[in-house]
């Protein structure tokens, strides 16, 4: 047998609280679901985790649990999962199938149109040019609670187009009382630039509440500012059949193991400009006031992530602890599985919690032809078992670093991954070595190399000749065992045998060290002081300047 809770954010708005339990209520009375309860994760009566003890109290083990969310912002992402997550270890043995946000869905729409309706009835003025509440001389502005989450946002621009399509509205505008732009009064104000005389401020909420109080004063404020438009703010959807209709179609969903959640655009799974640092964060419960249990929070390997599983592919910077990016260390802090190159930022592990898995790159089993092909499957494997996968790599993960590779391994398993730019060796290095590898007067461009196939190779996609008649710097990495030949095809093809060349070995490592050389000696040099990778070379009038830089 199972049961179902539905769940609330919580309000400070009695009449907010009475709606929510009115519709619980109604849903009961129904009668299509042996046992309802709700309650709510936050702020308000009764707590999610007595709506939880009574029907396991009755006897319940497994559970519907149903979001009374309009979207799926973190609310119903993270927050309510996080509090059943409590409830299951509260409960041990307790399981349970969660539902789905509820809109967008066409009762909703419905239930919309109605309250919009029901604003604009009485709205004729006799005598004015307004008479007639007709539906083509009246604007929309569906006010939704607005979110950090994009999707969620994008789920009220949608509702707003499908309010629209064949209403018969002059038209139906998105916006958000708090989070998101564009602002109430924002939107009414675009709506008055287009012309609009009469305007409906739909407040895309179940029940009343703070927020939907703030969009009444808003509106109100606005229409005081602008006498001359007709400006009045429909109900929230509120306790209705068509909510409780919703509800239950929900709660059969959620049974029939139908959710079709909308995970493509999720910010928790795929990085969006602006919202890198929600990619795979794990998620924690709120502290209800009347939880007992409630008041510590924890970290536990099982917190809700969503159940998807992601990769990002990390520039972890060219090897101290502290020149990854912020973003990266984020990413890296909430990893599962961290898959580790060895020039990679070694001091960064030890901090890594005691459950993380990290794989070694260089030592992943197999022939190292095999050695990527292994490496792209522990990335799709692991994202796949619901793990987030951190790939950390050395420098920036796309300087020659086969990050792209990665990328598309994933992509072609249909694995959400992001990619986080990270602080090239190739331009490090020289900085590490006072090199500036651009200088007003001295250099206006800067190449870099790879020097992994010698000039002449068959496969090498280098033009030599035309870096030879370059005059700008050239950062050379993976050279050390070809930095003779390279060195010798450039002043064939016209580089001065004097040109000022720096090998810059372990850059930014306690063994940094820099050995300086003529570009016809760098290959002797090089070799006589035993410079072994990593290094870099750089070349180029630039090079001279190191002398009167920092620390050379
Ligand atoms: N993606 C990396 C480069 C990978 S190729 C990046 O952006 O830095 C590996 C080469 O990088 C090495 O052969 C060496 O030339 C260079 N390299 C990486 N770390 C280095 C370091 N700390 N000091 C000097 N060279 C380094």
């Amino acid at each position: 047998m199972t049961g179902l809770v539905i769940v609330g954010h919580g309000t400070r708005s009695a009449a907010g609280v009475d709606q929510f339990a009115a519709l619980v209520e109604r849903v009961r009375r129904r009668g299509d679901v042996a046992d309802v309860e709700g309650g709510f994760i936050e702020l308000s009566r009764p707590p999610l985790t007595d709506a939880v003890g009574a029907l396991v109290t009755r006897g319940h083990r497994k559970l519907v649990a149903l979001p009374l969310v309009l979207t799926g912002a973190g609310h119903g992402k993270g927050d309510i999962p996080a509090a059943m997550a409590r409830e299951q270890e509260r409960h041990p043995g307790l399981t349970y199938r969660y539902g789905r946000p509820l809109g967008p869905h066409p009762l909703l729409h419905t239930a919309l149109e109605e309250r919009i309706d029901a604003a604009l009835a009485g709205a004729d003025r006799a005598g004015t040019a307004l008479a007639g509440a007709d539906r083509a001389g009246t604007w929309v502005a569906l006010i939704g609670r607005g979110s950090t989450d994009p999707d969620a946002n994008a789920e009220v621009a949608k509702v707003a187009r499908l309010l629209w399509e064949g209403r018969g509205y002059a038209g139906v505008e998105p916006g958000f009382i708090s989070l998101a732009q564009p602002s109430v009064p924002e939107v009414l104000d675009r709506l008055r630039r287009l012309g609009a005389r009469r305007i409906v401020v739909a407040p895309y909420f179940l029940f009343a509440g703070v927020l939907p109080d703030r969009i009444v004063a808003q509106s109100a404020e606005f229409a005081a500012a602008h006498p001359d438009l007709d400006v009045r703010v429909a109900e929230v959807i509120g306790d209705c059949d068509a909510l409780a209709d919703l509800v239950l179609e929900r709660h059969a969903e959620a049974l029939g193991g139908d959710i079709r959640m909308n995970c493509d655009t999720c910010a928790y799974r795929v990085l969006m400009p602006g919202f890198a640092d929600k990619v795979g964060r794990p998620q924690r419960p709120h502290d209800h006031p009347d939880d007992p249990v409630g008041h510590h929070n924890h970290h536990h390997g099982h917190d809700h992530h969503h159940d998807h599983g992601s990769v990002a592919v990390v520039g972890g910077g060219p090897g101290p602890d502290d020149l990854i990016t912020v973003r990266g260390k984020a990413l890296l802090d909430a990893a599962d599985v961290v898959v580790v190159d060895r020039l990679a930022p070694q001091g960064l592990l030890a901090e890594l919690r005691p459950d993380v898995l990290v794989i070694d790159a260089a030592k992943v089993p197999r022939g190292p032809s095999m050695a990527q092909d292994a490496i792209n499957e522990a990335l799709v494997s692991h994202a796949r078992a619901g793990r987030r996968v951190v790939r950390l790599k050395g420098g920036d993960p796309y300087v020659f670093g086969r990050g792209h590779e990665e990328v598309q391994a994933c992509a072609a398993a249909g694995v959400p991954v992001t990619v986080v730019p990270g602080v090239s060796s190739a331009l490090a290095a020289p900085t590490l070595a006072g090199v500036p590898v651009t200088h007003r007067g001295v250099a206006h461009d800067v190449t870099v190399v790879s020097g992994h196939l010698p000039p002449g190779h068959p496969d090498s996609l280098v033009d030599w000749a035309a870096l030879a008649r370059a005059r700008g710097t050239v950062v050379l990495l993976m050279a050390v065992d070809t930095i003779a030949k390279i060195a010798a095809v450039l002043v064939e093809h016209g580089r001065a045998p004097e040109t000022p060349v720096l090998a810059v070995q372990d850059a930014g490592l306690p063994g940094q060290r820099s050995v300086p050389a003529r570009l016809d000696e760098i290959g002797a040099v090089a070799a006589r002081e035993g410079i072994g990778p990593p290094a870099v070379f750089v070349l180029g009038p630039v090079v001279a300047l190191a002398a009167t830089g920092p620390s050379a």
